[in-house]
């Protein structure tokens, strides 16, 4: 169970890490796409951050759809609703069964793929969601699940893009690391420097 204080600490630290590496994720998305997810991701992020009294005053699942909403109306571009599903698909199942960590995660990651209509290896978080997942469900180490995640960032590289802005340049999107896939793994990266 995750407790208030760590709660505010994943908030705080997602907030931190995304502020700290929005410049990269804007230079990734200058490459493949326009050029915003950092700045998108560092405006939802920080919105998330400055209502983190009120969010974490609420029980886990709830907390969890109030940052999903959060995003869902500060981040935009593709990756605000995507990553707004994920949030709030986690505090939907954790309500169901709330130690359930991995199939929850299972599921939220489903959620994004059908809201996104996409899959894995089509070059987007998906293609570092669903391997976190299975580490997940193969309960691996912590530090195991955040080298999974940097390993299937690297693995985008020399992927074509299927989903997002990034196919419309069809080959010329292979050679480039995706934008959203890096957040995702600076996201895991966070919350397992807390728990
Ligand atoms: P936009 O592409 O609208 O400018 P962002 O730059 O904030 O939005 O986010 C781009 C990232 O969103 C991509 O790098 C990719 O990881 C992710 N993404 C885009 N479309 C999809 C999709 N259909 N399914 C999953 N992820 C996607
Ligand atoms: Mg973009």
């Amino acid at each position: 169970m995750i407790s208030e204080a760590q709660l505010r600490s994943i908030v705080a630290a997602m907030a931190s890490t995304v502020a700290a590496h929005a410049d990269e994720l804007t230079t990734l998305d200058s490459a493949i796409g326009d050029g915003d997810h950092g700045a998108n991701m560092k405006r939802g992020f920080d919105a998330v951050a400055a209502d983190a009294d009120a969010i974490v005053a609420k029980p886990l699942p709830d907390a969890l759809k109030a940052i999903g909403t959060k995003l869902v109306m500060t981040v935009g571009g593709a990756s605000g609703p995507l990553y707004g599903t994920l949030f709030l698909t986690l505090g939907k199942e954790l309500a169901v069964a709330p130690d359930d960590y991995p199939g929850a995660f299972r599921k939220a990651i489903d959620a994004v793929a059908a809201r996104g209509k996409s899959a894995i290896n089509q070059k987007t978080m998906l293609d570092v969601l669903y391997p976190i997942a299975d580490a997940l469900v193969a309960h691996k180490s912590k530090p195991a699940i955040v080298a999974v995640a940097h390993e299937a960032v690297a693995g985008t590289r020399d992927r074509k893009a299927i989903r997002g802005r990034a196919s419309f340049l069809g080959d010329r999107s292979i050679g480039h690391i995706d934008p959203g896939a890096r957040s995702s793994a600076l996201l895991i990266e966070a919350v397992a420097g807390v728990l």
